[in-house]
């Protein structure tokens, strides 16, 4: 442990990410003095850990950037529709260098702990080396999708050759040439991960135990005409972003997919298929994903599709989603998936028709068979939402744990305090229509309403925030209703908090919200417009 050192700010934020370093861009012009602790050597936070191949943006690169600043937009220039994850990084880190951000920045000190001092008015913050700081206001930035879970395989530890988890992917790139890969896990990641992989690998064997839905990327390089066309219509583009239910650059059409002939549906879900991005999920008819009915003419559309791209038939059927409906789990995009499993080096195991017994010395170990490995590659995702939490004792008004307080699913305001933990702000926390979003879009309304409230409060001369009991139990109970009509809420996924991974965390409660980032905007206006009403503001 080294010597601790004692340090007091106005503001501590957890995460220098995409929210983590905008709050503090935001807090520095109110005049507050900031620390933001990341775990991380750099900043960039998902960009930063997530190096897998194939990694790139589902967003419309475009779309995704900061808005905040004219100059930013002016000068950056995203070289694809969908950039990859290096370019990512490098803007995250361009950013971070414009705006002077790094001074503010402890790297490499992930936080273990956050006590509330009710006498003092105050947060301290302990880090995994024993070292403290305090602050009046706890931020915390710290990602949706940032714990990485490994599957509960037998022998996971006994593998000899090299394995890696793609959230923690390592910083040299690993060359799969002439190499025998296993990967487990067909979710989002392992969708782009298999498809780049394969490119170049000696022999892959794919371990899928829940087929997706997937639907093309269609990227493609920005040529110089569209990046004149981007830079001159960035004010729409944030404009429609506004208007959609996710922030993205897809709204869903007027009309009913149950209500439209046969012929006129499908000929739509075939030019959704041929555009980019989320086109087909965010830009569908409206009922796809309220209506069972209408659900199911998606989903044949796109079973179709995945019996055409794969040549041979039971390959195709081991593809084709079983258990629920197109999009109601999230719908991972692909570059040329599907036709990797017509590669003669690529083998894809169904692991409910062959359970994998253990991982081995040389490889894993199915009811069928072994195979030998020089890698493996767990695709096998996040403790979502709640594990970055959890994995820090937060501890409230009379030592209450966060953990115990979220023990049945979590509670919240606005997903953004907790009614026992004042001055305490959970950007993209559980509840808040960042969960479900475009995410920088979201994150920057985060941002600016916790921004203004504190502008607010400087100027009242007030220094305590608190959400009421009353407050957070009535929109909790929003969150819950207004996902009932969801399909996804019928379905398990991450969404629900499920993860078999993780044995004893299954509340089955909604972690997200499902009511649309334009609704929850509107509501957090208006709780701001009410003079903060859930908000217990004192001095
Ligand atoms: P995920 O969706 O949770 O998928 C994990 C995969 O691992 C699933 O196929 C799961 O199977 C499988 N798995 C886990 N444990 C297993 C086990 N013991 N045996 C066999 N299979 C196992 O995680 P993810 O793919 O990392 O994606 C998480 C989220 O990250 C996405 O939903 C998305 O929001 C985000 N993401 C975004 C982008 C982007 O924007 N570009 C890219 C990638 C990811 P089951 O389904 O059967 O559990």
């Amino acid at each position: 442990m080294t010597e601790t050192q004692s340090d007091n700010f106005d503001a501590i934020i957890i995460g220098a990410g995409i929210a983590g370093l905008y709050q503090l861009y935001r807090l520095r012009e109110l005049g507050m003095t900031v620390r933001v602790f990341e775990a991380g050597s750099d900043v960039g936070g998902t960009w930063y850990w997530n190096r897998y191949p194939g990694c790139r943006f589902d967003s419309e690169s475009y779309s995704y950037g900061y808005s905040f600043s004219k100059e930013l937009l002016e000068e950056w220039e995203w070289k694809e529709h969908f950039s990859g994850q290096p370019e990512n990084l490098k803007y995250v880190q361009y950013v971070a260098d414009k705006f002077d951000l790094r001074r503010d920045v402890q790297f490499e000190s992930r936080v273990s702990a956050c006590h509330y001092d009710e006498a003092a008015g105050r947060w301290t913050v302990t880090l995994e080396n024993g070292d403290q700081a305090t602050s009046r206001y706890l931020i915390t930035a710290v990602g949706v999708l940032s714990v990485p879970v490994m599957p509960t395989i037998e022998g996971v530890d006994d593998f000899q050759g090299e394995s890696f988890h793609t959230g923690q992917w390592p910083h040299d790139p690993v060359d799969f040439r002439g190499k025998r890969i296993g990967i487990i896990g067909t979710g989002a990641t392992g969708v782009q991960a298999i498809a780049e992989i394969a490119k170049t690998v000696g022999h892959m064997t794919v371990f899928q135990r829940t087929p997706n839905y997937c639907a093309p990327l269609h990227n493609g390089e920005i040529t110089p005409e569209e990046q004149a066309e981007i830079k001159a219509s960035y004010d729409e583009i944030f404009a429609k972003c506004k208007t959609s239910h996710g922030a993205f650059v897809h709204n869903p059409v007027r009309e009913k997919a149950v209500e439209v002939p046969p012929e006129e549906r499908e000929a739509f879900y075939e030019k959704l298929y041929g555009e980019r991005g989320f086109s087909i999920w965010m830009g569908n008819y409206r009922d796809i994903m309220v209506d069972e009915d209408a659900n199911v003419t998606i989903s044949e559309f796109i079973k179709k599709k995945i019996r055409e791209r794969v040549k041979d038939p039971a390959v195709a059927e081991k593809l084709i989603p079983f258990d629920h409906g197109f999009g109601t789990r999230r719908l991972p995009l692909e570059s040329g998936y599907y036709e990797v499993y017509n590669q003669e080096n690529v083998e894809l195991v169904d692991v409910r028709e062959t359970p994998i017994e253990r991982v081995t010395a040389t490889g894993i170990k199915t009811s069928d068979k072994e195979y030998e490995f020089d890698y493996i590659v767990y695709a096998t995702g996040f403790d979502a939402v709640l594990g970055a939490f959890n994995r820090i004792d937060f501890r409230g008004v009379g030592g209450i744990s966060l953990k115990d307080k979220w023990v049945d699913g979590p509670r919240t305001f606005l997903g953004m305090q907790v009614e026992g933990f004042p001055n305490m702000f959970t950007l993209v926390g559980p509840h808040n229509a960042a969960t479900f979003c475009n995410i920088p879009r979201c994150i920057e309304q985060n941002v600016e309403w916790v921004t203004d409230l504190f502008r607010h409060m400087q100027a009242e001369g007030l220094t305590s925030v608190a959400a009421t009991k009353e407050a957070e139990d009535e929109w909790t109970e929003h969150v819950h209703e207004t996902s009932e009509r969801m399909l996804f809420t019928k379905v398990d996924s991450w969404f629900m908090g499920i993860n078999p991974n993780l044995k004893g965390r299954d509340t089955r409660k909604f972690l997200l919200y499902a009511a649309g980032a334009p609704k929850y905007n509107e509501m957090c206006d208006e709780v701001a417009a009410n003079g903060y009403k859930g908000l217990t503001l004192s001095a």
